[in-house]
Order: C-alpha cells, then sequence, then structure tokens
C-alpha cells in the first residue's frame, strides 16, 4: 500500500548529535524540494531519544544550518522526547492486538541464542521463545524480570518497496529478527519511534540516506502491523569526499555553518548541494525556484556523489557575481571588521561591485576589500625601491598636480592617465604599477581607475605625497 495519491508531506528527521553536516544538508535539501515541488508539507522531526548522545547545542546546530540555507519547515521541530506517552501507547496497542509480546530473555540469554545461531551458521538472531504462537506454551516468567517488547515480525514472505532513487529493494522476512521495540524500562527504541511519527505526521515521502536502507523493510513490516499506509522511500547514496573515501573532517569542513564561516552564500550552497546526486540535464546553475520547479526522484543518482571543492567555489563565485552589491557590502562588513579593518572608510557598495567579478568566496571579497578598509602605511622599501624609480616619481608627481583638479570620476582619472603616459612616454604598466604600489602597497590591484576613485582623492593624493 502507498499513500502516493495523498497531499505529499516528507520530513526531515535528524538526530541531535552533532552539527548539521553536509550529508544531512542535502537529505533536508531533497525532502524541502519534494514538497515543494508537488505543493506539499515539509516536516522538520528532531530524533532525540538517545539521551547519552542529543544534546541542546546540536539542535541549535541544526536549526541554525537550516535557517541559513532556507528549508523553513512547514511544521515542526517536533521533539521524539515529546512523543513518549505516544510511543508507550502504541506500543501497548500492539502488545494487545498481538503484533507485539513481552520477551523475558535476559541479555545474556539473547547473546547465547545468537551464538548459537551463529556457531551453525546462520544469522545471529532472537529464537523466539517468547514469541506467541497458536497452542505454543510459553516458559514461566521469571521473577522479578522486566520484559523488553518485541514486535511479532513476519517469519515468511518478502518485505519489498520500490525505492524512488534504488529501485524495487526486496528483504526476505526470515532475514528479519523479531525487534525489540520497548526496553525493560518501556523506553521505545529507534525504529518504532520513527515508525510511530512517519504515521502521525501521514508522510507520504522518505527521503533519506542509504545507510537507513535495513532500516526499512523493518519499519514497513511494523506499519503494516499496524495497518498504517506505508511511505515511499528514496534512500539517496552517500556523498564521497574527493579522493572517494566517504567524506569527514579529513576532507576539510563538514558543518553547514562553517561554510557560512568561510563566506559561501546560502544559495551557493543550495545549488551544489542540489546537483550532488540529483541532476536536470546539464544544468549546473539553477535558481530555488528553478529548483523547486524541476526537482524529480526520477533524476536522482543511484551512485554516490562526490565532493568537489572546486566546483563549489565556481558555483559559489557565480551568486557572488550576480549579487546585488548593497547585499554584500552588508555581508562583507563584519568580516571586514575580523581583520581590524574599517569598513566606513570606504563606499562598501562600489567596493563590493568593483571585486565581486573576482571572488569566489565573501571572504576573498574582504580580503580584497582591505585594499580600501585597512590600515595602510606605504609600500615596503623593497618595492618602493623596484618601481617607485625616478621616471615613475616624475609621472606619478605630474599625475598628482593635476589629479587636485579633476572631476573624481573613474572616467576622468581613465583620461588623466592616458594623458599622462602620453606625456611622459610611458606605457600602461610603467604607470599603473607604481600607482598601485603607491597607493596599495601592492602591484596587483583591479583597474586602477577604479581603484582610485574608490580610494578617494584626498586618500590617494596624500599617500602619492608621502612616497
Ligand atoms: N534520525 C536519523 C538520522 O539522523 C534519520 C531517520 C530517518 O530519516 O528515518 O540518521
Amino acid at each position: 500500500m502507498t499513500s502516493s495519491k495523498q497531499p505529499v508531506r516528507t520530513r526531515f528527521a535528524p538526530s541531535p548529535t552533532g552539527f548539521l553536516h553536509l550529508g544531512g544538508a542535502r537529505t533536508a535539501l531533497f525532502s524541502w524540494a519534494y514538497a515543494r515541488h508537488f505543493g506539499g508539507t515539509f516536516i522538520l522531526r528532531v530524533e532525540d531519544t538517545d539521551l547519552e548522545r542529543s544534546t541542546p547545542e546540536a539542535v541549535q546546530a541544526i536549526l541554525d544550518g537550516m535557517a541559513w540555507l532556507g528549508l523553513t519547515p512547514d511544521e515542526g521541530p517536533f521533539f521524539q522526547m515529546q512523543h513518549m506517552d505516544r510511543y508507550r501507547e502504541v506500543v501497548a496497542g500492539m502488545v494487545k492486538a498481538g503484533t507485539a509480546y513481552y520477551c523475558y530473555s535476559s541479555p545474556e540469554e539473547v547473546d547465547a541464542m545468537r551464538e548459537l545461531a551463529r556457531s551453525k551458521g546462520q544469522k545471529p538472531r532472537y529464537d523466539g521463545t517468547w514469541r506467541p504462537e497458536p497452542g505454543k506454551i510459553l516458559p514461566p516468567i521469571p521473577q522479578g524480570r522486566r520484559p523488553v517488547v518485541r514486535f511479532k515480525s513476519p517469519q515468511d514472505g518478502v518485505t519489498s518497496w520500490i525505492d524512488m532513487v534504488k529501485g524495487p529493494i526486496s528483504f526476505d522476512n526470515t532475514e528479519l529478527d523479531d525487534l525489540v521495540i520497548a526496553r525493560p524500562d518501556g523506553t521505545p527504541t529507534y525504529n518504532f519511534c520513527v515508525v510511530v511519527d512517519d504515521w502521525d505526521m501521514r508522510i507520504t515521502h522518505v527521503l533519506r540516506g542509504d545507510d537507513h536502507v535495513n532500516n526499512t523493510p523493518r519499519q514497513i513490516t511494523i506499519l503494516r502491523a499496524l495497518g498504517a499506509p506505508v511511505p515511499e522511500y528514496g534512500h539517496v547514496p552517500m556523498i564521497l569526499g574527493p579522493d572517494g573515501e566517504k567524506l569527514s573532517k579529513r576532507h576539510g569542513a563538514v558543518s553547514v555553518m562553517e561554510y557560512d564561516k568561510e563566506g559561501y552564500l546560502p544559495e551557493g550552497m543550495i545549488n551544489y548541494l542540489a546537483r550532488l546526486g540529483w541532476s536536470h540535464g546539464d544544468d549546473e546553475l539553477f535558481t530555488r525556484e528553478q529548483l523547486v520547479e524541476w526537482f524529480d526522484p526520477q533524476h536522482l543518482s543511484k551512485s554516490a556523489a562526490q565532493w568537489d571543492p572546486k566546483k563549489l567555489n565556481w558555483v559559489n563565485a557565480h551568486y557572488i557575481k550576480h549579487s546585488d552589491d548593497a547585499a554584500l557590502a552588508r555581508a562583507v562588513a563584519p568580516r571586514i571588521l575580523t581583520r581590524g579593518g574599517h569598513p566606513d572608510r570606504a563606499d562598501l557598495v562600489r567596493v563590493a561591485g568593483l571585486l565581486k567579478d573576482r571572488a569566489e568566496t565573501l571572504e576573498q571579497l574582504a580580503d580584497g576589500a582591505m585594499l580600501f578598509c585597512g590600515d595602510f602605511s606605504g609600500p615596503t622599501a623593497e618595492l618602493a625601491e623596484q618601481h617607485l624609480t625616478q621616471t615613475a616619481r616624475n609621472a606619478l608627481r605630474d599625475f598628482a598636480i593635476q589629479a587636485a583638479e579633476l572631476t573624481w570620476t573613474r572616467e576622468a582619472i581613465s583620461a588623466l592617465i592616458k594623458t599622462i603616459l602620453a606625456s611622459h612616454s610611458l606605457k600602461m604598466p610603467q604607470l599603473a604599477i607604481p600607482l598601485r604600489v603607491a597607493v596599495a602597497g601592492t602591484t596587483q590591484t583591479p583597474a586602477i581607475d577604479a581603484v582610485l576613485e574608490i580610494l578617494g582623492r584626498d586618500v590617494v593624493l596624500a599617500r602619492l605625497a608621502s612616497i
């Protein structure tokens, strides 16, 4: 039974045991895009039942990461810890209905059963001692032992589904153990909570990492036992590092918020992440709206995607280049402060406009902006000696004299440079490089006329006077 005719409802269900990593962010993105594409609902469910490993900081990190990426849930965040009563109620209902049973085998006994199976060359499993069957007499209940609750899993047949990513998948039910769904203290176990929530939240499509493939037949059999609709599942292959190994810290940043720090734009990140495992023809660059319009599970890739930092930079450069100058100026100002610069020393909107064509990240933009916003104490002696020759100084002096009278626009500055080149019989680099060294302390800057215009006449003349 599938629920594909229902309004689409997807969920992202992170366990808050660390930051939002790239794989998680991509899963969230796919679930979000799927819901948006079909006009459905995207739900955020925090799977926080592992009390040892879940932290409030990790919850916050996930919320921050999603907010930064603009993956706003339509419902939630919901927290599984707040659903405990509901899980217990469903467990009790299953015991009553005979689809789950109390099992009094001790952990040592279960270990021994598994060992025995292993020694016979079989899959380690629970031997069904407490599984009720018609006509079977169960052992006497050991005194003082609190039972676990096990799901009465079907023992024959197959559990299969057509995976939205991987195609048909089936498991022999003989492979599925009678899963523990509640521990001796009554707390429900992982797969069970997922099932109850997917049911209660009326989830129609589950997109998640393929490390969950083995959980799916267990979840499907429990859903069926509950008479609940079974969602469609799609298991997305993992992301590999550039070296083909599973993506990890060794490959650099794995937390999405780290990419914020490093100066990537959420739009760039979304575009890049979408292409890690999904495609729309040869399109590499697309807007969020296009992604939503085009997103379909048919084009989710069966093979693992590879993280490519160069491509991410290329994508991000595109988004920086097409960003509004004022927005870039706002984004870059705090980064200039961090560098000890003074954002109000230059017209940052124009600085951003000048530099955005070459910057791959906001960090690079901030580095470039320091030319205008940083403290300047003149060129190094070495640069001065090399570039501020007598010929150059003569030309610079003439430039300064005439600059004092100029209407300070890029065009007028450019015309003045040409006049000086002609009157001193110089080629462009013979004036442009000494100018750069004198006013910026470097031989390389963006177009010199634009740089001078933004620096402003007073600054330029003061720096020329002090060489
Ligand atoms: N909480 C699981 C995880 O973080 C995901 C569960 C699911 O998507 O079904 O890996």
